[in-house]
């Protein structure tokens, strides 16, 4: 995968008009719709000023949420809900979609810019296609939801066209959505020459050294809940990093594919084997491979439990919820000294207070290693934000799907579909 892409500073965008994807998903309060964290608009605002005060006229678009696009697929998706079909009405999917208009966050985008922002209320429609044939250099208009439109996640062709027909380049800024090839994210690239913003441009450029070229020693950290949603990480990361610890609720079956008790932690049984394929295969490259030595563990799944702290086997009736002193400090030391650092997934349930100190301790262990750090998006990247350790690492990745996925190796449709360098 080539992660050297052209730049909107590749262009000139003066006169242009410019469509750039951007991700506005963000989070709102269910009942008052207000959002919550304007952070990811707030990032959005490098690549649209240079682009405004570089004389272009942009169009920004973005998708907000899960809307369903057509009244029969909301209609199948209530009754797999368990609702009787002839109580779903028409009003209640259109108050649904309604919901999820972006016209608060064109709102919020207008105070942050300092400008006005038009807003279209359709995405392809008279309305979109009226006011971006009427929009001047130096002015911003914001489309209506993307996923309003039923083309957008099929990646239809005509749908893609008519984005692409109210514009002269697309400009991708929108990370989380990269691994999708979606109409917004990909399907537009076949229409227009396409370049990336600087958020996309700096994940890759972050990411894709320490993938290719990273400053060695090279630790990859994993962690969360799964080992099936990190299988081709770990097998990616082998490739790539001089030690790999994990941690977390997959630890588990890596510990019973080496013969421990586990109690009653997390265990996906039938990834044990491929547990000690990850293993065997460590030890033939010379990957170091690190498992937690021991456990914070409770009796239940809960925030108010007891930790009981258990070296080696964990008894029946307890459950590993964290990593233990010795293997904070085993992991602590491990990446002490190292190049290059990418962690995703938290050590334990750090969503409870007294099973975060792994967690905490990683993130800490990170912030003083004076390495390249990269954490992945989703609940790692939450995890070092909510612990006070963001400004300390070198860069936290805005895609939870769309960093893994790039740990992955994979080919990403919204980066593959940009131009080369
Ligand atoms: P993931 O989305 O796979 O990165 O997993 C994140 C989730 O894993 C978080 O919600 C954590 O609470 C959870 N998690 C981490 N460690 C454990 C554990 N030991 N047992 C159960 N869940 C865990």
């Amino acid at each position: 995968m080539n992660y050297n892409k052209k730049t909107i500073y590749d262009v000139d965008v003066k006169g242009k008009k410019v469509l750039v994807r951007c991700d506005f998903n963000v989070p709102q309060d269910k009942k008052t719709g207000e959002i919550t964290s304007d952070k990811r608009i707030v990032a959005a605002i490098p690549t649209l000023k240079y682009l405004l005060e570089n004389g272009a006229a942009v169009i920004a678009c973005s998708h907000l949420g899960k809307p369903v696009a057509t009244f029969d697929s909301y209609v199948k998706k209530q009754v797999e809900k368990g609702k009787n079909e002839a109580d779903i009405t028409r009003e209640e999917w259109e108050k649904s979609l309604k919901k999820l208009t972006l016209a608060p966050v064109a709102k919020r985008l207008s105070e942050l810019l300092g400008q006005d922002v038009i807003f279209a209320t359709d995405t392809i429609g008279e309305d979109a296609k009226a006011k971006a044939a009427a929009l001047q250099p130096g002015q911003i208009m914001l489309l209506e939801n993307l996923r309003f439109a039923k083309g957008e996640t099929k990646n239809d062709p005509a749908f893609a066209k008519a984005l692409a027909d109210m514009a002269e380049i697309f400009v991708s800024d929108a990370f989380g959505t990269v691994h999708r090839a979606h109409a917004s994210t990909a399907g537009v690239a076949a229409y227009l020459p396409a370049y990336s913003g600087l958020l996309v441009q700096k994940e890759l450029a972050v990411m894709g050294k320490a993938l290719d070229n990273p400053v060695r020693p090279f630790v990859a950290v994993l962690g969360g809940a799964k080992v099936s949603d990190k299988i081709n990480v770990i097998n990616n990361l082998l490739e790539k990093a001089d030690t790999i610890i994990i941690g977390g609720g997959m630890a588990y079956t890596f510990k019973k594919a080496q013969g421990y008790e586990i109690g009653t932690s997390l265990l996906e049984a039938d990834r044990i084997d491929y547990a000690k394929d990850m293993i065997a295969k460590a030890e033939a490259k010379g990957v170091k491979f690190l498992l937690p030595v021991d456990n914070y563990c409770a009796a239940e799944f809960s925030a108010d439990a007891e930790p009981v702290l258990v070296e080696g086997n964990i008894p029946e009736n307890l459950m590993g919820m964290d990593i233990g002193p010795k293997t904070q400090e085993l992991f602590a030391a491990a990446v002490k000294g190292a190049g290059t650092i990418v962690w995703n997934g938290p050590m334990g349930v750090f969503e409870f207070e007294k099973f975060a100190g792994g967690t905490k301790a990683m993130a800490k262990a990170l912030a003083e290693s004076g390495a390249v750090t990269i954490v992945g998006g989703g609940d790692s990247a939450s995890a070092v934000e909510k612990l006070g350790f963001a400004d300390k690492i070198t860069h936290i990745s805005t895609g939870g799907g769309a960093s893994l996925e790039f740990l992955e190796g994979k080919e990403l449709p919204g980066v593959a579909c940009l131009l080369d360098a």
